[in-house]
């Protein structure tokens, strides 16, 4: 695309376009970048320029860019029926498929699907499903829903509130009713606590669950909702107490356990979900993104029997459900997707290669003078920056991890900062040598950084 080309879009998207999670006046002088095509785990923009995608588009494009058969199942699909809905007793082919196929995949007690178009329509779902089953239950006081600080679960109201991102509480707020939200377990992030174990501190972070469902009691807290690894608060990876010392929380007290994998799902941590990976059982697991390797939007919730079951037999009609739910093509491009993974051993090449490998290329960072902590799991990563001169936190005024992030899409990589964490996710096709391409160009940007910040 010619440079003037380039230009005139840059005004038009000045000029009419809001962005998401944008400051729209910063798009004043400089103008968006204008992607224009992908292949692999490359995106390339309008002035011809190959970025090395280190964030799957939104940690979505599990399978990499360019897949012909993905392409192929839409347009068939489009063909033969663009849409219908799953509305009033109707569905179609693709629907029913897919919801097989995920069963197929998710733990054994899991045997129901209900399909959204996105991540944050899955945990608005949730939201309605956890406080209907309690009302079936004949225990409607069972209101409260307890998430986490910094969780993310999405941005329609009820994503929101679920998730415990303060500045977007601060501009959405009031939230819904009835949900809190309890420390995370972000070991650095607190400080790393002189002297303490992280393994300490994760059972820490588990009491303070419990001690919030004392405070609200037990008979009114209807779940607890969680990521995995928490992912737009900072690939936290959580101290290896956590998940066990949460689990054995939550089976003192009835309580529903909502696990979102939308960005664990489907392979990011070397298992089909990463409920598999910390050996959880949920209740309910919202999912999105690497089902259709974000080709096109889809979300759903997997229910598992307990909740599908009182639904069912009790619950009449469940009056909810949106205009895209299970859209045909959209389920016929997810089903290819998880087939063409199954086909591939996508799953298993993270968990026993490409994810061990990143650890080890990752890991080399640590020794950076920036650096106070470089973690991975499976293909996701985080990089702790930190002032050199002290080994605590920049003053946030500098904007340590934006001028880092910066200089990396410069050099040819896309890494996102979330604050001073910088962070990466990428593809699950990503090679050897591009995991090596990826660790150079984070390293180039962080000497790039150290330079400014001198
Ligand atoms: N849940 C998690 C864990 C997410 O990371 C996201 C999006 O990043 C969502 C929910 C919301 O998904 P969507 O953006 O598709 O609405």
């Amino acid at each position: 695309m010619s440079a003037s080309k380039t230009g005139q879009l840059q005004r038009l998207d000045r000029a009419h376009h809001l962005h998401p999670f944008t400051d729209f006046k910063s798009l004043g002088e400089e103008g968006s970048r204008i992607i224009e095509r992908a292949e692999g785990a490359y995106i390339i923009d309008s002035e011809g320029n190959r970025i090395l995608d280190g964030m799957a588009g939104l940690w979505c494009v599990n399978l990499g860019y360019g897949r012909e058969e993905l392409v192929a199942a839409a347009t068939e699909q489009m063909h033969q029926l663009p849409y219908y809905n799953n509305f009033f007793k109707t569905t179609h082919p693709p629907a029913v498929q897919l919801a097989e196929k995920l069963v197929s995949l998710a733990p054994e007690h899991m045997n129901r699907v209900f399909f959204t178009g996105s991540g944050s329509e899955a945990n608005d779902t949730v939201l309605r499903m956890v406080r209907r089953y309690w009302a079936l239950k004949g225990k409607p006081e069972k209101q409260w829903v307890i998430g986490r600080e910094n969780g993310y679960h999405g941005s329609t109201v009820a994503g929101m509130s679920l998730g415990g991102m303060a500045p977007m509480h601060e501009q959405g707020g009031p939230c819904v009713p009835g949900i809190t939200h309890v420390r995370q377990p972000y070991w650095f992030g607190e400080g790393r606590p002189a002297g303490q174990d992280p393994n300490d501190f994760g059972i820490e972070c588990a009491a303070a669950l419990e001690a919030k469902i004392r405070e609200l009691g037990e008979e009114n807290v209807a779940a607890f909702i969680a990521e995995p690894v928490q992912g737009a608060g900072g690939a936290i990876i959580p101290p290896q107490s956590y998940w066990p010392a949460v689990k054995a929380v939550l089976d003192k007290y009835d309580i529903l356990l909502v696990v979102d994998e939308v960005i664990c799902g489907f392979g990011r941590l070397g298992e089909w979900f990463g409920s598999v990976h910390y050996d959880l059982t949920p209740d309910l697991m919202p999912i999105a993104k690497g089902l259709s390797s974000g080709y096109l939007p889809i979300g759903g919730v997997l229910v598992g029997d307990r909740v599908a079951d009182t639904l069912i037999e009790e619950g009449g009609e469940f009056f909810h459900g949106f205009t895209y739910s299970g859209h045909p093509a959209c389920a016929a491009v997810a089903l290819r997707n998880l087939e063409l993974m199954e086909a591939e051993g996508v799953v298993e090449r993270v968990r026993d290669d490409l994810g061990p490998y990143l650890a080890q290329r990752w890991g080399e960072l640590g020794d950076h003078p920036l650096v106070g902590e470089a973690r991975s799991l499976g293909l996701v990563g985080a990089l702790e920056l930190v002032d050199p001169e002290t080994g605590e936190r920049f003053d946030k005024a500098l904007g340590a991890g934006n001028l880092c992030r910066d200089h990396s899409f410069a050099s040819g990589l896309v890494m996102r900062s979330v604050g001073d964490t910088m962070i990466i996710s990428p593809p699950l096709v990503i090679s050897h040598e591009e995991i090596d391409e990826l660790v150079d160009k984070a390293r180039a940007a962080l000497d790039a950084t150290q330079r400014q910040l001198a």
